[in-house]
């Protein structure tokens, strides 16, 4: 259930509401929008059926969320949740933000060659997995906590925002002190006890959808993530399985919208992965900003013969500068920036 203020509401009727609800077993979660203050409730609420919440003093209605997800909810939160991911960068709003690096850090050399010219194209913001979630056991499983200290070290020379994978509950803490956003890879999407953990940070979460998962799944995976306090979390569309195989996965562009009418959060697409082949990478992302998308997830890499993981969708540094400059001319168009 979501209680709706008035715009008037007093912080002391707020806060009489936040103890009554909590009176009964429930948790208050209160959202503040420039409009109005909304409070969700979480837990069973059939407890509260007997109280009337409506005539409490500063209440203006009381509605049923009918979506298993609460406060992933555009009911929720009506405005676009804008998510401060450091340094200045921002996503959720007009700006469109550009995430582009390596699939896995491999040396100090190749992060800073990429971190050079992500920021010569504009970008602001350094992706890199150090843990990598391989198929095969065999494949290079990324340089783990040495990895972590490269792009810390390597985002504080370029003065990039930086974005990493974590795997593991027992790595968050590791991972969420050498990052400053942490991404949950697709497979582990319904890793229950993983979204817990990074909910409980306060770091931006960058929620990848996992390859056979339904958009309503993927929102009630970002609501373990705000249901442990966490708010700052961003959606990505990665590409689902579908019996297509000319393609590594399908780019569901159509979620894009979806989304955008289902929740508040902001939503960024993955070309990269969704289709596993370079020469489509740029036309699907455009094609995410034309859509709505608030963000992209570029894979770059100066030699991708040569990459140790996913070089045969990883741009070429100035294949990657060209699609910033089309992407500036897509976000034009619908009235948005890059
Ligand atoms: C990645 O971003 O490098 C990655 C492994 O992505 P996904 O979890 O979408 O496969
Ligand atoms: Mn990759």
């Amino acid at each position: 259930m979501i209680i709706v203020l008035k715009p008037d509401a007093t912080e002391a009727q707020i806060h009489y509401i936040e103890e009554r609800v909590k009176k009964v077993g429930l948790t208050p979660m209160v959202s503040r929008g420039t409009q109005r203050t909304i409070i969700g409730v979480i837990g069973p609420e059939d407890v509260l059926r007997v109280t009337p919440l409506e005539v409490f003093p500063g209440v203006e209605k009381v509605l049923q969320v009918l979506a298993p997800y609460k406060l992933v909810s555009r009911e929720f939160h009506p405005e676009d949740s804008i998510i401060d991911l450091g340094r200045g960068v921002k996503i959720g709003a007009k700006r469109i933000v550009p995430i582009a690096g390596p699939c896995a850090i491999e040396n100090r050399e190749m992060l800073k060659t990429i971190a050079k010219e992500i920021k010569a194209a504009g970008a602001q913001v350094l992706r890199g997995g150090a843990f990598k979630p391989r198929t095969s056991p065999y494949s290079f499983q990324g340089l783990g906590e040495e990895g972590l200290k490269l792009l810390k070290e390597v985002g504080e020379e370029f003065n990039l925002v930086t974005v990493t994978e974590v795997m593991d509950t027992r790595d968050v803490e590791l991972v969420a002190r050498n990052a400053d956003v942490l991404q949950i890879g697709a497979r582990n999407m319904q890793n229950f006890n993983l979204l817990k953990e990074v909910g409980s940070t306060k770091k931006p979460v960058i929620l990848k959808r996992g390859l056979m998962s339904t958009v309503k799944e993927l929102l009630m995976s970002a609501e373990y993530i705000l249901s442990a306090g966490n708010f700052n979390v961003i959606l990505c569309e990665r590409g689902i399985r579908t019996f297509e195989d000319f393609t590594r996965n399908t780019l569901d562009i159509s979620c894009v919208p979806a989304i955008k009418t289902l929740s508040h959060l902001p939503v960024i697409v993955d070309p990269s992965h969704a289709s596993g082949k370079w020469g489509l990478v740029s036309p699907l992302a455009l094609a995410g900003i034309a859509a709505g998308a608030d963000g992209v997830l570029i894979e770059v890499h100066p030699k991708p013969e040569e990459a140790l993981s996913d070089g045969a969708q990883s741009l070429l540094p100035e294949k990657f500068k060209e699609l910033m400059i089309k992407m500036k001319a897509v976000a034009k168009a619908i009235g948005r920036e890059v």
